[in-house]
């Protein structure tokens, strides 16, 4: 029986599943943390895939998703977020060199966007719109029933346009983009210089302001915790019209935790898409929903980027 592997590398920990030809239940699963004093990532990574690695059938690819720029082209990872060992790092030739079998590399928004398209809420789709919503804004594109990854595997970084020019500065160093107003992290931050500013809220008491806390908050009433959400889904609501526009997707798919507060900041991104979208065309068979695989939509896509063998 020929099998896949597929592997979620994550900041904090990193998964690693096998499964057969035909199912989404792995064979076998397991996880570790990322990184550990002595121990490089990359050695703890061939350790869990060893542990992962069937015994008697063949592998016959591993797809792997990891966060930060990365090549899909040649399987090199240029800068990983929270994992500073690695640099213009080698993966997928390193993991190569252990197993012998193809290893395919993605970026972890691009193959989440893939996982949903195939096995999540995108499924029968043609042309999808995945962002992922929490301490940052990730994204992945399906277009014509392909992955949109660009000449290097960059493509699709939405969360990096500029919204708002003399807005406050992003985590990438510019100033005013999507991430920077509309994240979970830009949620906190506005709330945050609005107590500073002397605004009321139930939230000045609370010391660590996260956009969970917020929405709870704003569950029991809170004004300025709502109007936070709201001023979030304006701005969402506004880039998703321009992503309308480029892409013509009839699906858009939020994932992320602050996804999970969709009921707070619905109306305003709704209502903001419309008012700037370019044609009510746009907006005729568009589906607008939450993302089905959670905290899996990574692992799922690195398996259909391993059966399939290319994004
Ligand atoms: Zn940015």
């Amino acid at each position: 029986m020929t099998t896949y592997i597929a592997v979620d590398i994550g900041g904090t920990r990193m998964r690693a599943a096998s499964y057969s030809a035909d199912s989404l239940t792995p064979l076998k699963i397991d996880r570790i943390k990322t990184r550990k004093v002595g121990s490089p990532p990359e050695e703890r990574l061939i350790k869990l895939l060893g542990r992962i690695w069937p015994e008697a059938d063949p592998v016959a690819a591993i797809g792997m998703t990891a966060p930060g720029p990365l090549d899909p082209t040649t399987g090199i990872l240029v800068k990983a977020p929270n994992i500073p060992e690695w640099i213009d790092f080698p993966l997928a030739d390193y993991v190569n060199q252990h197993f012998h079998v193809p290893v395919l590399l993605g970026n972890d928004a691009n193959l989440a966007a893939l996982g949903e398209w195939k096995f999540g809420a995108g499924r029968g789709h043609h042309h999808l719109l995945y962002l992922t919503i929490s301490t940052g804004i990730g994204s992945g594109v399906i277009v014509n029933d392909s992955l949109l990854v660009g000449a290097h595997g960059y493509a699709a970084e939405l969360g990096h346009i500029t919204v708002l020019p003399d807005g406050p500065i992003c985590n990438c160093g510019q100033r005013g983009h999507l991430e920077a107003i509309a994240s979970g992290t830009a949620i906190a931050n506005w709330v945050k210089t609005e107590i500073a500013r002397g605004i009321p809220s139930s939230l000045t008491v609370i010391e660590e302001l996260s956009a969970q806390t917020i929405a709870e908050a704003a569950q029991q009433g809170d004004q300025l915790a709502q109007e936070a959400f709201q001023r979030a889904g304006t701005y969402l609501g506004q880039a998703i019209a321009d992503f309308l526009t480029v892409f013509n997707p009839t699906i858009v798919v939020l994932g992320g935790g602050v996804s999970l507060s969709y009921d707070l900041f619905s109306e305003s991104l709704q209502s903001a898409m419309r008012q700037h979208a370019f044609d009510e065309n746009y907006l005729d068979d568009l589906t607008i929903t939450l993302a089905e695989l959670g905290d899996d939509a990574g692992l799922m896509g690195a398996l259909a980027l391993a059966r399939d063998g290319h994004c």
